[in-house]
């Protein structure tokens, strides 16, 4: 049985609404500009995770639908030329799955030799592509990995393939992607007691772990707040095997936050306790800090007065933000003979109108008025 996408309402043709001021690239009404641009090449992918997708998939678009690799370099420099897009991710559903993915990288980076370009995928396949992704152009490379217990990952990913995808995050690092960052997702009672398991491996490997919290974003609408593990709960169950102290740098708009991994005999702060500002750089401070790891806490610590993010879905609709309810169609205006001024004006009119913030971390969030989007974060691009 397939799922709907019960897709979101699309403009398709006619003036585009805005109020955008001309030339400013891509701000909104709330002040913020948006530089960094996941593009989704595809919205098949070939793992079920749980939180992401239902069992029997989703119904995929045709591939009429998906940006061509020219119509995705076009799209691409229309926001680096035109728009201020400063890097560029690529992403899906699954972007290994599309056959000609060294192709799109190529001639975007063609197009700007200088583009930070990087990608997010779950690793199946990558062994065999990585140097062949790196020399079309990839930079880096986030590989998504939930568990390291073969049985967990299948429980997962409702797939047998651990294996490979260990296997890609290592050859994305002999490839030259890096840093090879990895990212989890936690579930209660499923995989939340691999969390010092996981990043003792990222940490051995010279990875970046990177934990996300787990959003409304499955296609089976199973979320909800009280089950999800949030960046709290993970920062303690990190500190039962390392000591985690804020990391120095400035986040800058990151989603990530970042914390200084120590061994666990130093002494410092419970992180599971608050942010920890202030606290734990000094007296540790001439110990080794094995690497980092980051927390993006999207539904408890939010960070959307920061966000820089703009999004492209496969079949090219521009989303101003995951949680939007409206897209507006990039790839059909481009179909049908716009100009790049045209591309750039509708651009702009969709970002002016990104919403101030999600509203996930609204208490009553599992009752109230919260409304989950229809897609789920596959058919987005996440
Ligand atoms: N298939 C690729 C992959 O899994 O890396 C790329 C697409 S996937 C949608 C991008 C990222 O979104 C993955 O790291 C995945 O774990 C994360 N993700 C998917 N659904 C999520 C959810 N409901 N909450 C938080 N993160 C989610
Ligand atoms: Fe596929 Fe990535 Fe979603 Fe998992 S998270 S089902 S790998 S798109």
């Amino acid at each position: 049985m397939s799922v709907s996408l019960g897709l979101p309402r699309v403009r398709r043709a006619g003036p585009v609404p805005s109020g955008a001021p001309e030339g400013t690239g891509l701000t909104d009404r709330h002040g913020r500009r948006a530089t960094d641009l996941r593009l989704s090449v595809i919205d098949k992918c070939n793992l079920r995770c749980t939180y992401c997708m239902p069992a029997d998939g989703l119904p995929w678009l045709p591939s009429a639908q998906l940006m061509s690799p020219a119509e995705i370099t076009r799209i691409v420099d229309v926001g680096v030329r035109r728009l201020g897009i400063t890097e560029l991710r690529l992403t899906g559903g699954e972007p290994l799955v599309r056959p000609d993915l060294e192709q799109i990288i190529a001639g975007v980076r063609k197009t700007h030799p200088h583009l930070p370009i990087s990608m997010t995928t779950n690793g199946i396949g990558l062994t065999p592509r990585a140097a062949g992704l790196a020399a079309a152009g990839l930079d880096r490379i986030n590989v998504s990995l939930d568990s390291l217990d073969a049985e967990t990952f299948r429980a997962l990913a409702r797939r047998d393939r651990l294996g490979e995808v260990l296997a890609g995050a290592e050859a994305a690092a002999a490839a030259g992607l890096v840093p090879v960052k990895i990212n989890a997702v936690l579930m209660r009672g499923v995989n939340d007691h691999e969390a010092p398991d996981l990043l003792g491996w990222a940490l051995e490997r010279g990875f970046a772990l990177r934990f996300i919290e787990q959003m409304p974003l499955d296609a089976d609408h199973g979320w909800t707040r009280q089950d999800m593990v949030t960046a709290a709960e993970i920062r303690h169950r990190l500190s039962t095997g390392y000591r985690l102290d804020p990391h120095p740098e400035a986040r800058d708009g990151a989603p990530a936050q970042l914390w200084d991994v120590r061994p666990q005999h130093t002494t410092g702060h419970d992180p599971g306790t608050g942010t920890g500002d202030g606290a734990g750089t000094g007296d540790g401070a001439g110990d080794g800090v094995l690497g980092t790891v980051g927390i993006i806490a999207s539904v408890t610590e939010p960070f959307c007065t920061d966000c820089k993010r703009t999004r492209i879905t496969a079949e090219g609709r521009i989303r101003s933000c995951l949680f939007s309810h409206q897209e507006e169609d990039l790839l059909g205006l481009l179909r049908a003979g716009a100009t790049d001024t045209e591309l750039a004006q509708r651009w702009r009119a969709a970002m002016w109108a990104k919403p101030a913030a999600h509203g996930m971390d609204h208490p009553g969030l599992d009752s109230a008025d919260y409304i989950q989007p229809q897609r789920s974060m596959s058919a987005i691009g996440g």
